[in-house]
């Protein structure tokens, strides 16, 4: 090992004449941000940045913002500093100074609106119709949001007139303003803070630079066009931290940056630190870097006059003759933006399909505004077989969904006017019964099994899990400690554990089975495939094999030898764990304490019965990669205690994603590249018919390139076979459509290629890409258009994927269309032709109504009013303009389950777009009619000029008769009336 940290310790506690350190990676920057910090020197990282001239730079935005926003602390900040580089990140002239400098906003300022727009378009911020991330803007009415790169949070800047009314920050994920108001606010620019004439300049650089990017603008290429930018190699004392083998064009331009001397006292270590750790060194003085107190206390570290405790995030582990510093700390990964969207807002596009809860399927057409009896109002457009449009009152929106199946096929479209879809959710909703009370049945069974004890010592757990090898996620760490206390609980466990691929899952399974095997039982491992018992065996025998632990595997390659093995350990009673396939189901053991079962709704119901047969107070652990949705899983937890991973480990990084028209030339870069550092490709070429010609196309690339291709038209076992080829590394490529499996972990498989993106929608992209990225290595994401026209708006769409590889609106679709999936997976049972015939978002709306009809959660509710009120009530498109916001607003406010929720709701439309005008507010005053309306039992409202007229589902029509024929009377008279009656 090399002593770097020592190094750089022991450099800067004396000298501080090097103003850059060059270190060889990200990674590196964190530890020698340690040492030098540790040594007294205030320092700046830099991200590794591996760029060469005219690459896209939408797909490196991330490392571009970290960049500009570290130069500018860097910059800012007056003292002894340094700042540490990937030496790589230098080969590329980077922002100066001058170019970062900043702009200030301030309460009462005068500033255009046109101006300021300019401005920020000239700060290299983006214009975009919601902020989400750093670097963008939007523009709406009085309002402009901003995300300065130097800012936790988002501002939100209320103009009155050309002058500065309010600066306050707001929340991005639920896009509310918060409280405090502030003097100023301060931008760093994105790449530079251009004037108009630099501005048109680079502009004009860049339209004649040459580059594969879909867009060329500042985003993408301004980086290799804006005049200011500086050699800093050539600028600032620079050093290389330890020697770094370069290849010979870096080595030319590092020619004579020097390198920090060998540390001559302190050596970097690595141990465990133990209370036996300090006793053994006694003799020496000890600084112990530590968090917080507690963890002081955690590691066991003594009260002793030769141990000093410092409470720093700082991570540094050296040792000399007389001194050792080390901590407690876990070295600092990486930040990764952890932003959650909350706000869906391209949930339905034109053309989608929808399901109407009593229409059926049919086509979203878009928003439109129709005049009804001298009243303004607006619908959403629907079509149905042969052309029938439906015009559905955007207040009842919430009768809409989009559909969603499993097929991936067309849906066929229902007729209007025909009661068949009546009468098919008839048949569904009886169907439906009978799984619910099955449901209901089998857990309340459940509940009276006791279950066989097992437990761990606190010792043995923490134990297991250190020697894991990496550090738990929260979410995992919550997971197990939920699992292991219902194993001890004398109850029987029947758990969900779900989680994305990779995310987990299978580590947090295994300590359960460890927890089981230590307590004197068997554990039973059932996965639906000869390629998954492959995968989880080799993890159970890393993991519990070195605990001498008997380890069994059970599948088709099993020889007959190996099945009597298994068969005679299981009925011996010893512990011992075996994972296999259903093959398993037939053997039974004596002695089961707990079953863990992968993938659950890939097993038949037969074999499902068997396993519940197995072991009558054997806990039950199901896995599952597809998520609970969130309205069926308030339901099942009556039934089923459940654990959720949500986050992925920490090592994970961001999917590199590039948006590319189709050209031969990439596409065999794109592989070579992974094929050099000896890892394979997804390649996604969505036509069965055409897959041979892609498969020659390929092999044209690449002459030697071994490819494996399947669809579904293969049948399971030779998909199986070659699959497990595939992970044995004897293909490099898999050619394959959408829908083949996705629920292996291949970590080994870092690239994928998308032929025809523009083909999918958001959050199939969204999913296809979370392929890759599984392991610590950098994944590479190609999306590929074809050369047909594609709007603008769609590229424009394809390209936010480039620069948005973590997580927002987007994979929130993507999540929630697994979730409603996941949700007809869970329910298991072969209703596949019902679940396409209504969709799943009904079908699961319609289950979880069942279920909780039979506890009794709910009485069945009436949510479709005919509302015929002769007033104009719609959200003004000239205060929110964007058709796909309205849309949401309209769709979360017809969903509402109570007045709060839709004051709620309009609080936010008036902090987010401005003072509501009259026509939005009658809109809100007529939604919150509509829940009024619901609790008192009213089925339709109508009105003609003063007249009121309110029919009730069980009771006699009342006439009103309001104070005027003016909208507004007329909205106060209905729900002063309803209102009236709820009292
Ligand atoms: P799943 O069963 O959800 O697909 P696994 O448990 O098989 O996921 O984990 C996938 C890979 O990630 C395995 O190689 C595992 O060792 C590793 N892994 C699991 N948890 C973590 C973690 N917290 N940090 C780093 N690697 C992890």
């Amino acid at each position: 090992m090399s002593f770097t940290q020592a190094r750089i310790y022991e450099y800067f506690l004396e000298k501080n004449d090097v103003e850059i350190l060059l270190v060889e990676n990200d990674k590196e920057c964190e530890r020698a941000l340690s040492a030098s910090e540790f040594a007294g020197l205030k320092s700046f990282i830099l991200p590794d940045l591996r760029v060469s001239f005219g690459d896209d730079l939408r797909s490196f935005n991330a490392e571009l913002l970290e960049l500009c926003k570290s130069l500018n602390e860097y910059f800012k900040f007056n003292g002894k500093k340094l700042l540490i580089s990937p030496y790589r990140t230098l080969l590329n002239p980077l922002p100066s100074k001058r170019n970062l400098k900043t702009i200030t906003l301030s309460f009462a300022q005068k500033i255009g609106f046109g101006e300021l727009k300019d401005e920020l378009v000239r700060l290299g911020y983006e214009p975009v119709g919601m902020v989400e991330s750093e670097g963008e803007f939007s523009i709406r009415g009085d309002i402009v949001d901003i995300f300065a790169l130097n800012l936790q949070k988002p501002v939100r800047v209320l103009f009155f007139d050309d002058e500065i009314e309010s600066i306050r920050h707001y929340d991005a994920s639920t896009q509310l303003s918060l409280k405090e108001e502030l003097e100023s606010v301060e931008i760093v620019p994105f790449l530079a803070n251009q004037s108009k004439s630099e501005f048109d300049l680079s502009s004009q650089k860049i339209a004649s630079l040459k580059s594969d990017a879909l867009i060329s603008d500042m985003a993408s290429l301004g980086f290799w066009a804006i005049d200011g930018f500086e050699d800093y190699l050539a600028t600032y004392r620079c050093a290389f931290a330890y020697e770094i083998e370069l290849d010979e064009e870096s080595a030319d331009k590092f020619n004579g940056v020097g390198t920090l001397p060998e540390a001559a006292k302190f050596r970097d270590f690595a141990g465990s630190i133990t209370p036996e750790f300090f006793e053994f060194h006694q003799g020496k003085e000890i600084r112990v870097l530590s968090q917080n107190e507690s963890q002081l206390l955690a590691f066991g570290v003594p009260k002793s006059p030769n141990i000093t405790s410092i409470i720093t995030p700082l991570c540094l582990n050296l040792t000399s003759s007389d001194e050792i510093i080390v901590s407690l700390n876990k070295p600092k990964k990486r930040k990764r933006p952890s932003r959650k969207a909350t706000i869906v807002i391209d949930e339905l596009n034109t053309g989608d399909y929808v399901v109407h809860e009593s229409y059926g399927i049919g086509r979203f057409l878009g928003l439109e505004s129709v005049s009804v009896l001298g009243a303004r109002r607006e619908f959403v457009a629907l079509s149905y077989l042969g052309g029938d449009k439906l015009l559905l009152p955007v207040e009842n929106l919430n009768l809409i969904d989009r559909y969603i199946a499993s097929g991936g096929g067309v849906p066929s479209l229902d007729k209007l006017g025909k009661a068949s879809f009546v009468k098919l959710k008839e048949r569904v909703k009886e169907k439906l019964f009978i799984i619910a009370s099955k449901i209901i049945a089998m857990a309340a069974k459940r509940e009276l099994i006791q279950g066989e004890l097992i437990a761990l010592s606190e010792q043995e757990r923490a134990d297991f899990i250190a020697r894991a090898g990496f550090i738990y996620t929260v979410d995992q760490e919550k997971a197990t400690n939920d699992i292991l206390s219902e194993l001890g609980s004398g109850k029987a466990m029947d758990r969900l554990l779900s989680g994305d691929v990779g995310f987990g899952k299978t580590e947090v399974a295994m300590n359960a089975i460890f927890a089981c095997l230590r307590s004197g039982f068997q554990a039973l491992f059932f996965v639906p495939t000869t390629l998954l018992s492959a995968q989880h065996y080799a993890s159970l025998k890393s993991r519990l094999g070195e605990y001498g632990l008997k380890i069994y595997r059970l599948d088709r390659f099993s020889s007959t030898k190996e099945k009597s093995a298994v068969k005679s350990a299981l009925a011996s009673k010893e512990p011992c764990v075996v994972v296999g396939t259903h093959s398993l189901l037939s053997l039974g053991a004596s002695n089961l304490g707990l079953i863990v079962i992968d993938e659950e709704h890939k097993f038949g119901v037969k074999q499902k019965e068997r396993l519940k047969e197995l072991g009558a107070r054997a806990h039950l652990l199901s896995m599952s990669a597809t998520p609970i949705p969130r309205s069926l899983s308030m339901a099942l937890s009556h039934l089923k205690t459940y654990s959720t991973l949500l986050t992925p480990p920490e090592d994970r990084l961001d999917v590199r994603t590039f948006v590319r028209e189709y050209e031969g030339a990439l596409i065999k870069e794109a592989i070579n590249r992974e094929l050099r550092r000896k890892g394979q490709v997804f390649y996604i070429h969505n036509h069965i018919a055409s897959m041979p010609a892609a498969k020659s196309e390929l092999t044209r690339l690449i002459p030697h390139l071994r490819i494996l291709s399947l669809h579904s038209k293969i049948d399971a076992k030779t998909t199986e076979d070659e699959m497990m080829k595939f992970m044995a590394g004897e293909y490099d490529l898999l050619l394959c459509t959408s829908i083949v499996e996705s629920g292996i972990h291949l970590p080994n498989a870092n690239t994928i290629i998308v032929e025809n993106a523009n083909k999918f929608g958001i959050a199939d992209l969204h999913q296809l890409r979370g392929r890759v990225g599984r392991s610590d290595k950098q994944a590479y994401c190609y999306f590929l258009v074809g050369d047909e026209n594609i709007s603008d708006e769609a590229k424009k769409r394809l390209v936010a994927l480039e620069s948005n590889s973590f997580l927002g609106a987007g994979s929130l679709l993507a999540r929630h269309d697994l979730e409603i999936r996941g949700g007809g997976n869970l329910i298991g049972e072969a209703q596949s032709g019902h679940i396409e015939a209504i969709g799943y978002s009904l079908y699961l709306k319609m289950l979880e109504d069942e279920i909780n009809k039979l506890l009794n959660q709910s009485k069945e509710q009436i949510n479709d009013i005919d509302m015929r009120l002769a007033v104009s009530a719609f959200i003004n498109p000239e205060l929110v303009g964007d058709d796909r916001q309205r849309l949401e607003l309209y769709r979360r406010l017809s969903k509402a389950k109570n007045t709060a929720e839709v004051y709620a709701i309009s609080g936010e439309i008036e902090d987010r777009f401005g003072k509501l005008d009259r026509y939005t507010k009658q809109f809100i005053e007529l939604m919150v009619i509509k829940i009024l309306a619901i609790d008192a039992g009213v089925s339709s409202i109508s009105s003609s000029e003063q007249n009121v007229f309110i029919k009730f589902i069980s009771k006699e029509p009342a006439r009103l008769k309001s104070r005027s024929r003016d909208d507004d009377d007329v909205l106060a008279c209905v729900s002063e009336y309803l209102r009236g009656l709820s009292v």
